[in-house]
Parts: structure tokens; sequence; C-alpha cells
């Protein structure tokens, strides 16, 4: 006998890796320059130089046994100095190494979060439109995922409806902002009024609410977008970060949890977090990739690609007939299929070659997301194919 929610999880591809896997098989037979593959929030612009130099730099000064070796659980205490201090620079509240957590990115961080917070028959609340995986980390942690669904047509979180969701049984609310799918960056306004919710919803139960605010695309935004701090907003919060995004190093797994030295018990659940990473097996982090993420905290790849990408897409697909939000931030768009079935949608593209991710596990049906992270050759090669769907549906002639 085996684990058959765990086997039912790796037996079936989430949405997104499928069409990713289908867009090579695809690519073997008609050539990979004549599939249009926006399945996958997989960074096409190269990492910064200063990656580069401080890989060559480590491995060529560094002490190989250190800097190949463990570090602490929690990771190495510079490193952990570094990430509080750039941290610091960006909130009003200030942050120690010791309230740091590095982390195999911001899967990992999440899985940790969740495990240190959640309790059997725990509910945890997202903000449809989100990151499918939560819901997978969500149960696996042992709690229940319960889906806020957006305002629309903006994608902004339904407040009132966050309001009516709370209960006794809230553990903790993810939010994701820029936000994977929809690109939108949610207002400091917007957050200042989620927190004041969650304050009450703690005097109401008695019991903290915890804010989870996943943070890879953080430093993704465009036309002058702020991202606020929600450390400085919320006491009882936990950052989850990545490098993935920012420095183009989805493959090196590198990132951290902050616990906010504001939380209450923040000592008490810092210690849980390490607990979890370790019941998960998740000590340690690439220790190499500590210290490039030290010497790197701050910088970031060429994100002007995606602002670009993001411009040309957004002309192209309103010229078309298409509709959507306009993204602030990340490197997607969340786009209305053009049929109620998102599913069928996306298989009627995928005979323009188009590979487009339908909404249905990101919680939110009806629409598709397109991955704009992709090399702008690429998207003027796919604009036809976007054009010609548009024409089978009669939306332009
Ligand atoms: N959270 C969101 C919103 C994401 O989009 C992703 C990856 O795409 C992750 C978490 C996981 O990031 P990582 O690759 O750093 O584990």
């Amino acid at each position: 006998m085996i684990n058959e929610k765990m086997f039912e999880l790796g037996s079936k591809r989430s949405a997104i890796r499928d069409l990713f896997e289908y867009a090579k098989e695809r690519g073997a037979q008609i050539g990979a320059e004549n599939v249009f593959d926006f399945s996958i929030g997989n960074p096409s612009v190269p990492a910064p130089d200063c990656v580069k130099e401080a890989i060559l730099d480590l491995v060529a000064h560094g002490d190989p046994v250190a800097l190949h070796g463990y570090t602490s659980a929690q990771g190495d205490p510079q490193v952990r100095a570094a990430m509080a201090a750039h941290l610091s620079g960006h909130c009003a509240t200030q942050i120690g190494a010791e309230d740091m957590y590095m982390t195999c990115g911001a899967a990992a961080s999440l899985t940790i979060s969740l495990g240190a917070l959640v309790c059997p028959g725990d509910q945890v609340i997202v903000f449809a439109p989100f990151f499918p995986e939560y819901r997978v980390f969500i149960e696996a942690a042992g709690a229940e995922c319960v889906v806020i669904p957006p305002r629309e047509p903006e994608l902004a979180p339904d407040l009132e409806a966050l309001r009516a969701a709370l209960n006794d049984n809230t553990k903790a609310v993810i939010l994701n902002s820029p936000n994977n799918p929809s690109g939108v960056v949610y207002s400091e306004e917007t957050i200042r009024a989620l927190c004041g919710i969650l304050r009450q919803a703690q005097e109401e139960f008695s019991h903290p609410i915890y804010l989870i605010s996943d943070e890879p695309y953080r430093e993704l935004v465009y036309d002058g977008a702020q991202v606020p701090c929600v450390l400085d907003f919320y006491d009882n919060t936990l950052i989850c970060y990545s490098f993935s995004k920012s420095l183009s190093l989805p493959g090196e797994r590198i990132g951290y949890i902050a616990v906010s030295p504001r939380a209450a018990d923040n000592r008490r659940i810092y210690a849980a977090v390490c607990g979890a990473g370790r019941a998960l097996g998740y000590v340690c982090a690439p220790s190499l990739m500590q210290q490039v993420a030290a010497r790197c905290v701050g910088k970031t790849a060429d994100i002007s690609v995606y602002r670009r990408n993001r411009d040309r897409l957004c002309a192209a697909l309103k010229e078309y007939g298409y509709s959507f939000a306009r993204p602030d931030g990340a490197f997607y768009l969340f786009v209305k299929a053009l049929e109620p079935d998102a599913s069928a949608f996306c298989e009627r593209a995928k005979r323009h070659e188009l590979l487009l991710v339908p909404s249905d596990s990101f919680g939110c049906p009806g629409y598709v997301r397109i991955a704009c992270c992709v090399r702008p050759d690429m998207i003027e090669r796919a604009l036809p194919a976007f054009r010609a769907l548009a024409q089978e549906y009669g939306v332009i002639e």
C-alpha cells in the first residue's frame, strides 16, 4: 500500500507542466520555432552578470570545503544577515538575521511556512486567480484550501468575500502580488484594507491569523508600480521569497522565509519554521547559491524585456479583440477565453500551435494564462496565430 494521494499527484502532471512537455514533443515533430509555447514561467532573460562573477570568484577563491559543505540548517548566518539587511531597506520594519530562513525557492518557502503554521482542521484562504501549487501545498500540510473568487474585470481580491470566509478555523491567508497568473499588483490601499479585516478577525476569533506573502515577482513591476512591504501593515506576516524570477535562477532553487519580528510569538514561529524545514528535509539550502544570493541580492536580470513583451502582446491582443486586465507586474497575461470553456479554447489554440494554459487550476474559470517571459522573436512569430484564432471565433474579420 502506498500513499494514494501522492500517487495521484505524481501521476497527473499540472496543466502547466503538461503543456510544457507537449511543447517539447511537438517541437521535435515540427521544429521548435513553429511551436508557440507560452506555458511556463521560465525566465528567458539570462541571470545578471553578478551571478556569473560571484560563482567564478567563489569557486576560484572560496574555501571549497565550506563552499560546498553544509551550512547551518536555517542558512549561513552572514547570508541571512545580508538578506535581512536588504529586506529592511525595502520595509520600514527592521528584520534581523535571526528572522530569516534560507530555502530552496518559493515552493519550499511556502511548504515550510504552511508546515510551521497549519494544524489539522485548519483552513488557508487563497485569492483566485492563484498559483495552482497552493492547493497542493495547503492540502499536503493537512489544511483545507478556501478559494475567494476575484472582483472582475480587475482581478483584485474581493475583500467582502474575504470577510465572509474568515472563521474560527482560518489559520492563514496567502497573498501573491505581483500575481501569477494575472500580473496584477495589489495597491497599498487594498493591502491596508485586507490587513484591517484580518486584524478584526483575529480579535473576533481570539487567535492569530497569519498572512503568508508569496513574493517571487516582487521586483518585476513596470510603469512605476509599487509593491508595498506587507510586514509594515500586518504583524503576523511571513514573507516567502525566491530568486527564481528576479535573478533568473529557477533551476538553482534558492529563496528565503522572513518571519516578521513583530509577529506575536515570533521566536516560536521561527522555531516552528526550523522544525517544518527539518521535517520536510529542507535544511541547508544550496550552499554555493546562498553565497551567490548574498552577493547579488537587490540586483535583477534585465526585466525590461518582459515589459516590452507585455506591451507588444497587450497591443496586439487588444487589436485582435481579446480582453484582459493590463498587468503591472510579473510576466503573465490573463486573458478571457473566447468561449466559456477555457480548456476547449486552449485545444483550439493548440491547432494554431499556440500553447496557452487554461485557467481552471488557477481557481478562475474562463481565462487563459500567457507567460510573457518568452523570447521576443517568438511573440512576433506567434501573433498571426493569435489573430487567426480570434478570426476563427468571429471576434475580428
Ligand atoms: N509562487 C508563485 C506565485 C510562483 O509563480 C512560483 C513559480 O512560478 C512559485 C511560488 C515557486 O517558485 P520557485 O521556483 O522559487 O520555487
